[in-house]
Formats: structure tokens, sequence, C-alpha cells
């Protein structure tokens, strides 16, 4: 792929709203595929019981498979439940399987039950440009394990009504999270997703996130696409199944523009608008 500038060391980036059904998931593996595209090396940890990421990314997560849980709950190394993702070179993935659903409850009782993940990717030896963490739609263990782990995140916001509502509470934890276990941690990236600018409220509500969060909202946004939602169940990602779509432009380019700013390089909006 064509070249981006590179982190001097690895960005963790947490994707995460409380809020089900905004894009986490899509937004993880499919920015992952394109930064990977790009010429990065990406891992993607699949924090989530339902195993979405991995399956959209068409990895194996039966029952038996080495998973994120055994690295959580386990403590097994992190390099030994890592899958290459088939298709797009320099990009991996940590499965979820139906396992991690019990991880809630069985993490209560474990030492350092909100640093178990930081841990694991500090004993992490693989060179990585990006790692992105698709947390469920709560705002329990397995989320506080990933903002322990992270130093940004990256909120999805979808264009419809209440879009922000619940996102105090995410903000709150962030605070907390950053004032007792993980200074660095930030909300570096906000993103809108499933935009479709014919309609007047998501232009509003596109206008409301930017206004309450300013410079954090990406430029580009990503628009509906059947294409998008097609993709998951042949286990891809929009990037191979339909290159040339507006969803897979639009990742693209959210890809580069958070690689820029990253390095503190402008980024030029020319092309943010693809399709939405
Ligand atoms: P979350 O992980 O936050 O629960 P998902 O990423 O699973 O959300 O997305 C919810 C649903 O919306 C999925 O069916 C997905 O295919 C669909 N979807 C996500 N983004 C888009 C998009 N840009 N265009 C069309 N459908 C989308
Ligand atoms: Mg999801």
């Amino acid at each position: 792929g064509e070249g981006l500038p590179r982190p001097e060391r690895t960005r963790v980036i947490v994707v995460a709203n409380q809020k089900g059904g905004v894009g986490k998931t899509t937004t993880t593996v499919n920015l992952a595929a394109s930064l990977a595209l790009h010429g990065a090396r990406v891992l993607v940890i699949d924090l989530d019981p339902q195993g979405n990421a991995s399956t959209a990314l068409g990895i194996d997560h039966h029952a038996e498979v080495p998973s994120i849980y055994d690295v959580l709950v386990e403590s097994k190394p992190l390099a030994e439940v890592v899958q290459p993702v088939r298709d797009v070179e320099g990009l991996f993935c940590a499965p979820a399987t139906i396992d991690l659903a019990g991880a809630e409850i069985e993490l209560v009782s474990l030492v350092a039950r909100e640093s178990r993940l930081q841990r694991a990717i500090q004993a992490y030896e693989q060179p990585l440009d990006y790692i992105l963490i698709d947390c469920p739609p709560s705002l329990g263990l397995l989320t506080v394990n990933a903002l322990v782990a992270g130093q940004e995140v990256l909120i999805p916001i979808q264009c419809e009504y209440y879009a922000l509502e619940g996102l105090g509470q995410l903000l709150r934890n962030v605070d907390l999270v950053r004032g007792h276990l993980n200074p660095t941690l930030h909300v570096s990236t906000i993103l809108l997703t499933m935009y479709d600018g014919r309609t007047r409220l998501a232009s509003q509500v596109a206008e409301e996130v930017r206004s309450h969060f300013g410079d954090e909202v990406l430029r580009t946004s990503i628009p509906r696409s059947v294409r998008i939602s097609e993709a998951p169940s042949y286990g891809q990602t929009v990037l191979t199944y339909d290159p040339g779509s507006s969803g897979a432009l639009s990742y693209l380019e959210a890809a580069r523009e958070i690689a820029l700013k990253g390095v503190g390089v402008s980024y030029d909006a020319t092309h943010a608008h693809i399709g939405a």
C-alpha cells in the first residue's frame, strides 16, 4: 500500500461507546485494515464476547480457539493467541470466543483485574504501529481493561437522535481511569458513522458533535453504505470486499487522517466527504 508516516511508538486506540450498534466493530476492523493497507503493522484486539470483529476479519473463533479470554483470565501470552488476517498483509487479530462472556465476572476476583490487558500488551514483543481494541457495549471490567491499556479513545458516533446521550458516562469513565490508573489516556478521535449528508438530521447532529468536541472530530465521516454492512458475512472488511466503494475509500481516508494527526502533520480535507 501507499506509505503513511508511522508513529514513533505503538498507538493503542480504544474504540468505545457503550451504546450498541453505533459502528464500533465496523470502525475497528475497517480502520485497522486501512492502516495496514497504508503500510502499517496493526493488531485488532477483540474484546467483545460476541466476537464480531473476529468474524469480520475471517478469524476462526470457535470455543476451543486460544483467545483474549485466555490472555485476560489465564495469563496466557498475547503472542499465543494472535492470528494473521488472511488477504491483508500486516494485519493481525487476537480473537474473542464466547468464553469472554464470563470474564466480566471472573475478572472481579483476580489480582490487578483492571490492568491485565495492559500487562499482556506490554509483554508482547512483535513490532506494531497500531493496536485497535474493539470494546463491548458496556462500561464493565472489559472496557476498563481497554481504557487502562490504551493511550487514545476513539468514539464512533452514529448521526441519529440521542447520539450524544450516554456519552457523558463514557467521558466520566475516561476521566476516572486517567486520574487513577492511566495518566496518558485521552479522547483523541470522534468519528461520525453511517452519515447520510442528504438528511437534515445527520448534518444537525454532525454540527452538534463538532461544536461539542471540536478538533477531536475527524473531518472524514463514514457514509451509510450497503457494501460496509455486507462485508462481514464474507469474513472480509470492505477494503477487500469492495475496494473501490465509498465505504472503503472513506475508511482509507479516515485512516490517513488519524495517521497524520498522530505525527502532527496537518490534514488536507479535500477528500473528507466521500459518498456522504
Ligand atoms: P457496534 O460494534 O457499535 O455494536 P457495529 O459496527 O456492529 O456496531 O454496527 C452495527 C450495524 O450497523 C452492523 O450491522 C453494521 O454492519 C452496520 N453498519 C455499521 N457501519 C455502517 C455503515 N457505514 N453503513 C451501513 N451499515 C453500517
Ligand atoms: Mg461491536
